[in-house]
């Protein structure tokens, strides 16, 4: 590794290194135990370039590390890690409307810039994560609904490729690969040192959460749906029917509505007639006061998801097949519990055609999410028993949703990822890769294959 720190103006860490856990951890504890042979933290692209050479020179994978927020812990490996947090400067252009990321920053920082300028693009609802991994694999927010996906404001991406050169890719330079990074996941095609987006003005929003207790759980949530089937773009919300420790369960529905707090009660009115919520809290609130009202905390203990999408409202007996497993979950000590969440997608995002970006799922209006957790003191008979109750409920919700997966809530048990989050945009995909990285040298898990050396699961 000495050798690498010569060529490097970053520092190179090994296990055991001040610092080496903080730079490798990944969010998801149950991934902690994977060790890297070491981690460069970057200090600009040139370093990225310099690494990858280095390394394949010596036939050492190379990953790259944004947020660290992989569902899969896909951003530590057995290889080399590219730390990417030094590329976290943010330059806002008011005149042009443009905002440049560095490749490693996160959401937090972009946002904090932003708001600062009063503009917006659509990023998730966590500070921690980061852009790379977000806007590669889509990126769906409170507001994608109403301005589209994180890669949908792409305009501009920096890449080193696998023999170290830079290109910059954008509607007319490398289209095709500025195609792929829009969609395609993060980690297949090189590593993104920036990212250029368009901005837009922000509106004054208000929020609403809202609980019921499990009894109500059928109706309410069959209600919830239909009020986002015919919701405008302005309304997004996460659905949710969940349960934790010995908890009965609950029914939620948290969201933001580019509008006032008046017309969201309009909208959720069918479902106060419906039955009474524990808790309802619907309010005005600016731009930026809904944005951090739609904060998700989750403690990176270890968990597991599973997805599958659906043009329409789940029927009956779908909404009736959540409840049920929600009731049956075998339990654990983890507070985030286990559940299914339906997150409102459509709008602005469905407008998009399929093959305009590397992202497919245009015609959702749900992403089903259903995840579970636990902790590392619970017995492995929990474990397994928590990953049996999800790999069932997955099966069952077949019968209801499509096997349309979201490569970001990325998914390691999946076998047929290849259609499940890329569709019919695969193979092209596999294209691009084999123009791009030839000779397969980035390989995440559930790697994209250049063309003709494809290995299907
Ligand atoms: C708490 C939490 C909240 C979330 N909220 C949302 C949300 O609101 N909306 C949403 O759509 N998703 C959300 N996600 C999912 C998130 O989009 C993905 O987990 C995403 O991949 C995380 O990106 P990262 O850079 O933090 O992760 P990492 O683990 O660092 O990277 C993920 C993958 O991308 C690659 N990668 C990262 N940066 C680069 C780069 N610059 N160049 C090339 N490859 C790169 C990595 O190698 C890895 O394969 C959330 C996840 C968590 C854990």
């Amino acid at each position: 590794m000495k050798e690498l720190q010569r060529l490097v103006e970053g520092r190179v860490r090994v296990a055991g290194d001040a610092g080496f856990e903080d730079a490798t951890r990944p969010f998801n504890k149950r991934y902690a135990d994977i060790r890297p042979t070491a981690v460069l933290s970057v200090r600009h692209a040139a370093d990225v370039a310099r690494a990858i050479t280095w390394a394949r020179e010596r036939n050492m994978p190379v990953v790259a590390r944004g947020g660290g927020h992989s569902y899969a812990g896909y951003s530590v490996g057995a290889g080399l890690v590219l730390d990417l947090r030094g590329l976290g400067s943010v330059r806002v252009d008011p005149v042009s409307g443009l905002v440049a990321v560095g490749g490693g920053t996160r959401n937090g920082a972009i946002y904090q810039a932003l708001q600062r300028h009063d503009l917006a693009i659509p990023l998730g609802n966590s500070d921690e994560v980061g852009i790379g991994g977000l806007v590669l694999g889509g990126g769906v927010s409170a507001v994608s609904r109403a301005y589209g996906l994180t890669a949908d404001a792409l305009v501009e991406t920096e890449i080193v490729l696998a023999d170290g050169t830079a290109l910059v890719c954008n509607a007319t330079d490398n289209a095709d690969l500025f195609w792929a990074c829009r969609g395609g996941g993060g980690g297949h095609f090189g590593v993104n040192t920036s990212f250029t987006f368009r901005t837009r003005t922000p509106v004054p929003s208000s929020t609403c959460l809202l609980l019921w207790p499990w009894r109500q759980a059928a109706q309410v949530l069959a209600v919830l749906q239909k009020i986002m089937a015919q919701a405008p773009d302005q309304f997004a919300a996460r659905i949710g029917a969940s349960r934790a420790g010995d908890d009965p369960g609950v029914v939620s529905i948290i969201g933001q509505h580019l509008g006032p707090a008046a017309e969201l009660r309009e909208l959720l009115a069918p479902a106060l007639d419906v039955a009474r919520p524990a808790r309802a809290d619907i309010a005005d609130r600016g731009y930026w006061g809904a944005k951090d009202y739609m904060y998700h905390e989750t403690s990176g203990e270890p968990f597991a998801v599973r997805t599958r999408c659906t043009p329409k409202p789940l029927s009956d007996s779908g909404i009736q097949a959540i409840v049920d497993a929600v009731e049956r979950w075998p339990g654990s000590t983890n507070p985030d519990g286990a559940g299914v969440a339906l997150f409102a997608w459509g709008g602005a995002i469905n407008r998009v055609p399929v093959a305009d970006s590397a992202f497919p799922h245009r015609d959702t209006l749900f992403l089903v999410s259903m995840d579970t957790s636990w902790l590392p003191s619970d017995p492995a008979h929990t474990v397994w028993s928590n990953l049996e109750w999800l790999d069932g409920l997955h099966e069952e919700m077949g019968n209801y949703a499509t096997e349309a997966a979201y490569v970001n809530f990325t998914d390691p048990a999946l076998t047929d990822w290849q259609s499940a989050y890329y569709g019919p945009n695969y193979p092209r995909l596999a294209q691009i890769k084999k123009r791009y990285d030839p000779d397969g040298f980035f390989q995440p898990p559930q790697a994209i294959r250049p063309l003709g050396k494809e290995i299907r699961a």
